[in-house]
């Protein structure tokens, strides 16, 4: 069986304390590695290399930090298809979405912010004739760089590439679930040319290796993506240590469909916002919100739609939904179709485990999409987030209930809304409470804009300015001259 290493100070490193977790394909059940269970010294040997890299990395010029990063991004194109495959049988994930947009943004990560620190500019406040004063924004040392299971190698860069670009070396963990991309994004990484200990990455659950980088006194910056209970408790480790903590956390996102959309549009872009990725990513559209007077039309086309996606094997070409990441994984979405039911919800479609789509595939962890009606606002199916292939679709009356209902949970992510009023597009986008709202469309990203959300779906933002302006510190140079 497969054992990954962990990258430290530019060496393939096995875990000190000898543990190790293991790896499933979620499309089989079956265990295919071993990734380390990485103790507190191992993050402190990653820390140390990390702390000892720092000074020249952070004084590299901006061209040398962008060739390294820019011969990363060509190196992960260049292996494009052993990524995909390798994110696919991690993650049960269709092959054609992670090589359409996993891997491909993962080299867009690293494209974008290396490209970015050759055109910054800084801060200039002329005060009077004789005062000026510019700001500098300085690397802030070592970065703990956290990320989840769901779209490993996409959301790990999405850390890793602002954190290097800035002048940090960084200490990544991906998740333990899905551990892969991340073990072959090391081999990159060390053919790319980095200095040892520039960029480390370490292996492991999330109660050792991830609480050991948080806890770490000398990793003074965070950056985390994952569930809301989490975030909550890095919140309590690193607050009173004075971190730099960026949270990205979990979502219920509203997709708000007025009647005078257009139809097949909000439909189809609906049917993908719910399923994408069994549903698995944090901006995904779970609450769906259909004006009265198309409320059962859109119900009948939206399952129709459902109905004829392709279900199957992730290896499969042709495959659009594949398997659940994990067991547990699947446990807590069938006991959340379960609770549903208590509520009272109409299981309009799905809501049981899937037949396995061929032998290989007989013990993986498939669940079918599920669409839910005839649930209060209130209920817990409504207010938590599922992170699976669950839908729940309700009607609303006007544009003020509609306006209600989406911002009725305590998450505050994303949120997308369909009508052909271009008035009533921009009222309701100003009064929705999420970092993104997207009109007419789902998920397209332009890496510019500030990426997060409000409320408890986390602290800070990510993408463009915000991800140079996190990972850097910002100092205030006044100059005065005087006449004599
Ligand atoms: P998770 O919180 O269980 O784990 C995320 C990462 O944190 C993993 O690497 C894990 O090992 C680590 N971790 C766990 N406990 C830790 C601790 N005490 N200290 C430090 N690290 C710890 O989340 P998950 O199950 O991997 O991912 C699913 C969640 O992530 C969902 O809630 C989803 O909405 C959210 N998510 C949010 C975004 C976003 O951008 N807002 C993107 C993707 C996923």
């Amino acid at each position: 069986m497969d054992r990954l290493t962990n990258l430290i100070d530019g060496e393939r490193r096995t875990p000190r304390s000898g543990d190790w977790i293991d790896v499933h394909e979620p499309a089989t059940g079956k265990t295919y590695a071993q990734a380390p269970n990485s103790s507190a010294e191992d993050v402190n040997d990653a820390a140390s290399a990390a702390m000892r890299a720092f000074p020249a990395w952070s004084k590299a010029h901006p061209d040398e930090r962008s060739r390294l990063m820019l011969r990363l991004a060509e190196l992960i194109d260049a292996n494009l298809e052993p990524l995909a495959q390798a994110e696919s049988r991690d993650t049960g994930k269709p092959i054609s979405l992670a090589r359409r947009v996993d891997i491909p943004r993962a080299a867009a990560n690293f494209r974008f912010f290396a490209t970015a620190i050759l055109h910054g500019d800084s801060e200039f406040h002329r005060t009077d004739d004789r005062t000026l004063n510019y700001t500098l924004r300085q690397p802030r040392g070592v970065a703990g760089l956290i990320a989840p299971w769901n779209l490993p190698l996409y959301l790990f860069s999405w850390k890793l590439a602002p954190a290097l670009a800035t002048g940090n070396t960084c200490v990544g963990k991906p998740s333990e679930v899905t551990p892969l991309t991340a073990h072959l994004l090391a081999d990159l990484v060390i053919e790319a040319g980095f200095p040892p200990g520039v960029l480390n990455i370490v292996h492991g659950a999330g109660a050792t290796t991830g609480a050991a980088i948080v806890e770490h006194p000398d990793i003074p910056t965070i950056s985390f993506t994952g569930g809301t209970s989490t975030g909550q408790a890095i919140a309590r480790v690193a607050g009173p240590m004075f971190k730099r903590i960026s949270l990205e956390l979990g979502g219920k996102n509203p997709n708000v469909i007025f009647a005078d959309a257009d139809f097949d549009l909000a439909v189809k872009s609906a049917v993908r916002a719910a399923f994408t990725n069994q549903g698995q990513i944090c901006l995904c559209g779970s609450r769906i919100l259909v004006e009265q007077s198309i409320y059962d039309q859109f119900i009948d086309a939206f399952i129709a739609r459902t109905k004829a996606l392709c279900i199957g094997d992730p290896m499969d070409d042709s495959t659009e939904f594949g398997a659940l990441v994990s067991a547990d994984h699947r446990d807590k979405i069938e006991a959340a179709v379960n609770r549903a039911r208590d509520e009272g919800a109409d299981v309009r479609l799905g809501g049981n485990r899937l037949e396995a789509p061929n032998d290989r595939c007989r013990d993986g962890y498939f669940y079918e999409p599920t669409v839910l009606t005839n649930l209060p606002m209130s209920c817990a199916t409504r207010q938590e987030e599922i992170f699976g292939p669950v839908v729940t679709i309700s009607s609303f009356a006007d544009e003020t209930q509609a306006i209600a209902d989406a911002n009725g949970t305590p998450y505050g992510l994303a949120s997308m809304i369909f009508t052909s009023d271009l008035d009533r597009a921009h009222r309701v986008a100003a009064q929705i409470q999420t970092g993104i709202v997207w009109i007419n469309c789902w998920m397209v990203r332009d890496l510019r804009t500030p990426f997060g959300g409000m409320k408890q779906s986390g602290v800070g933002r990510e993408g463009g300015q915000d991800a140079l302006k996190f990972f850097t510190e910002p100092k205030n140079v006044c100059i005065q001259t005087h006449d004599e």
